[in-house]
C-alpha cells in the first residue's frame, strides 16, 4: 500500500491531473497545477460538498470573501501572534523542519552530510562512531578530515537499541563545525521556536515600510507606503468579520443559521509535504453554523455535524471506505477527537475526519465547537457587540433573549480531498480475468482509477469503433445528448483500439464508455460498457443519457 502514492502521481502526471507547477523555471516549492482531468475532480467535488452544505438546507448561506485581509482582523482573531508552527533547524543540513515532524523525517533525510573534524585523528574516531553507533548500517566515507554520512542508504529498519538517532548524537555531543553558536551540542537540530505561518504582503502604490503595521502605514509622514495585509490562512474570519452584515442579509433567522465559503488559503508551511496533501496555498471548505449559546444545543449540533460530514466523505469512497477486515481495520475514514492538549484553547471539542493514507491517518477535515470565541474576539475589537448579539432563545415569559452565538466548525480541505480519493480509487488489478479481459496490451495488470461517478473527471466517453464518417456523426449527436443532461462527457475519435481507449479511459477514472459501431445503424443501439466489471450490454441511442442520469442521482 506504501507504493501507492508515486505509482498515482506518476499515473497524474502521465494524464494531465496533477502537474508540476512552472516546471520550466525549475518549479515552485510544493506547488502543483490540476490538469484539464485534475481540475474537473477538484470541481466535481466542491460541487458536491456545496449541494451538501448548501444548497441541499434552508438554513445555510454562502459567501465570497476576499483573499486579502486586513492586519486588525487576524490581529483579533489571535492569528497574528499565535499562528505558528514549531520550528527546528537540522545544524548539519540547513533544512527546517516542524518540530513535531523532526523526528519521524530525520531518517529519511537524504543528504551526503559532510562532518569537518579539526583533524585527521579526530575525523577517524568520529567515522568509526558515526558508523557504529549513531547511523549503524549507513555508507560513512572520508575524505581527510571530512567525514561523509550517507543518509539516503541507511537501512529502513531502526537502530538495534531503542534510542533515537538524534538522542544517539546528542548524548555523543559531536560538535557541529560551521555553525556560529550551536545553542546546543546536538549536530541535528535546534531548539523549536515559533514560526509564523501567514503570508504578508502590502496594499497600495508606496515602498514597503517593514516597520509599518496597520496603524501607522496610513499616517506614515515619511512618503506613500503601502498598507500592510495578509494573505488569509482561511477563509473562516471573512465569515466572523462580517457576521452582522451576513446575519442580516439572511433575514435575521432564529439560530441556528450557518454560512458556508470556498476558496484559497495560504500557509508559509515549513516543509510542504505529499503532493498536494500539504501546500502553500490550498482551497478550503469551511462552514460556520451559528447556534444558541447553550452547551447542550452546541453539543447536539457537533454530534449532528461530525456525523454528517463523516457521511460525506465515505460517500464517495470504493465500497463508501468500508473494507474488509474488523473495527477500525475496516474503515478508511474515522473521526478523532482532540486530546485535551492537542485542543485549542477556546475550543470546547474538536474532531478530525481522518483517512487512512498509505503513510498513516492523516486529517482532511476537523469538525470544532469553537464556542463564543471568534465572534467575540472581533467585538472585542472593534469594541462593540452589535449585530452580533443576536436573539438567541425564548424565557419562561415567552420574552426573547438575546446573546453571543457560539459556532460549530467544519473545514475541510478541497486538495486533500482530491488527493483521498485518487488514492482510494487507485488499483492495480492483476487477476486473470482483468488480464483476459484487458485491451491486450500486454501490461502485467490493469490499473484503473475506480472513481465514485459523480466525482469522475469524465463521466461517459464516446466512441465510434472505427474513423468512419457515419460512425462519427453519430458519436457527435450522442455526446451532444449526454451534455445536456449534465453528464460530463468526451468524445474520442482517435483511432487507437477499441481496447487501449477502454484502457485509457479507466486509468482515468471515466465510469462508462459508449460505443457506436456498425450495427448502431441498424438496430439504434450503442454499447455500453462499464468500468469496474468490464461488462458490456446494449443500450438504446434514445435512452442512453436518461440511463446514465439515472444512474448518476442514484
Ligand atoms: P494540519 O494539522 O494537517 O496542518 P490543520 O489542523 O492546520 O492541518 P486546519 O487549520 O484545521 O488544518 O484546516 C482545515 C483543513 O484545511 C485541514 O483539515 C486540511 O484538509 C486543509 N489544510 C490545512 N493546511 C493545509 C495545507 N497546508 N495544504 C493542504 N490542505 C491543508
Amino acid at each position: 500500500a506504501a507504493s501507492r502514492l508515486p505509482q498515482l502521481l506518476e499515473l497524474c502526471k502521465r494524464r494531465s491531473i496533477l502537474l508540476p507547477s512552472y516546471a520550466l523555471y525549475n518549479g515552485l516549492r510544493g506547488a502543483l497545477d490540476y490538469g484539464p482531468l485534475g481540475v474537473e475532480l477538484k470541481r466535481a467535488l466542491l460541487n458536491e460538498w456545496w449541494r451538501a452544505v448548501v444548497d441541499a438546507r434552508d438554513d445555510v448561506h454562502g459567501v465570497d470573501t476576499p483573499i486579502l485581509t486586513p492586519c486588525d482582523v487576524l490581529r483579533a482573531s489571535g492569528h497574528e501572534a499565535g499562528f505558528c508552527d514549531p520550528l527546528v533547524d537540522c545544524r548539519l543540513t540547513r533544512e527546517r523542519f516542524r518540530a513535531d515532524k523532526a523526528g519521524p523525517l530525520l531518517p529519511s533525510l537524504r543528504w551526503r552530510v559532510p562532518i569537518s573534524a579539526p583533524d585527521k585523528g579526530k575525523a577517524r574516531e568520529w567515522e568509526k562512531v558515526i558508523r557504529e553507533r549513531i547511523v549503524p548500517g549507513a555508507k560513512v566515507t572520508r575524505d581527510g578530515r571530512v567525514v561523509y554520512v550517507h543518509l539516503a542508504s541507511r537501512p529502513k529498519a531502526p537502530p538495534a537499541d531503542d534510542t533515537s538517532i538524534a538522542k544517539m548524537a546528542e548524548s555523543l555531543c559531536i560538535p557541529c563545525p560551521g555553525y556560529a553558536e550551536p545553542s546546543s551540542n546536538s549536530p541535528f537540530l535546534t531548539e523549536p521556536r515559533a514560526f509564523n505561518l501567514m503570508f504578508r504582503t502590502h496594499m497600495g502604490a508606496g515602498e514597503i515600510d517593514p516597520t509599518a503595521t496597520a496603524d501607522t502605514s496610513a499616517s506614515a509622514a515619511a512618503g506613500p507606503v503601502g498598507t500592510p495585509v495578509y494573505l488569509r490562512p482561511e477563509t473562516a474570519q471573512g465569515i466572523f468579520a462580517n457576521f452582522p452584515l451576513l446575519y442580516r442579509a439572511a433575514g435575521k433567522p432564529m439560530l441556528p443559521f450557518g454560512v458556508a465559503q470556498y476558496g484559497k488559503s495560504f500557509r508559509n508551511e515549513i516543509r510542504t509535504e505529499k503532493s498536494v496533501f500539504r501546500t502553500c496555498e490550498f482551497e478550503q471548505l469551511e462552514l460556520e453554523y451559528f447556534v444558541a449559546p447553550d452547551t447542550a444545543a452546541a453539543e447536539q449540533w457537533l454530534d449532528r455535524w461530525k456525523h454528517w460530514r463523516l457521511a460525506w466523505w465515505r460517500a464517495y469512497a470504493v465500497n463508501g471506505g468500508q473494507q474488509a477486515g474488523e473495527g477500525e481495520d475496516a474503515n478508511v475514514f474515522r473521526l478523532r477527537p482532540h486530546a485535551a492538549d492537542e485542543l485549542a484553547h477556546y475550543a470546547k471539542a474538536c474532531f478530525d475526519v481522518e483517512y487512512r493514507f498509505p503513510w498513516g491517518w492523516g486529517e482532511v477535515e476537523g469538525v470544532a465547537n469553537r464556542g463564543e470565541h471568534d465572534l467575540r474576539q472581533h467585538a472585542n475589537a472593534v469594541r462593540s457587540l452589535a449585530g452580533i448579539e443576536v436573539p438567541c432563545s425564548v424565557d419562561g415569559n415567552g420574552k426573547m433573549r438575546k446573546g453571543v452565538p457560539w459556532v460549530i466548525e467544519s473545514s475541510a480541505g478541497l486538495n486533500r480531498a482530491c488527493l483521498v480519493y485518487l488514492l482510494d480509487a487507485y488499483t492495480v488489478d492483476a487477476s486473470a480475468e482483468a488480464k483476459e479481459a484487458g485491451d491486450g496490451n500486454g501490461e502485467a495488470a490493469r490499473t484503473y482509477l475506480r472513481l465514485h461517478p459523480r466525482i469522475a473527471p469524465v463521466q461517459a466517453a464516446v466512441m465510434p469503433l472505427q474513423r468512419d464518417q457515419k460512425l462519427i456523426d453519430t458519436a457527435r449527436k450522442l455526446s451532444r445528448q449526454l451534455r445536456l443532461a449534465g453528464i460530463r462527457t468526451t468524445l474520442d475519435v482517435t483511432g487507437a483500439s477499441i481496447g487501449r481507449r477502454y484502457a485509457r479511459q479507466d486509468e482515468t477514472g471515466t465510469p462508462w464508455c459508449l460505443t457506436i459501431d456498425f450495427d448502431t445503424e441498424t438496430d439504434s443501439c450503442v454499447t455500453l460498457r462499464e468500468r469496474d466489471s468490464m461488462l458490456q450490454t446494449r443500450v438504446s441511442l434514445e435512452t442512453a443519457a436518461s440511463v446514465l442520469r439515472t444512474r448518476l442521482d442514484e
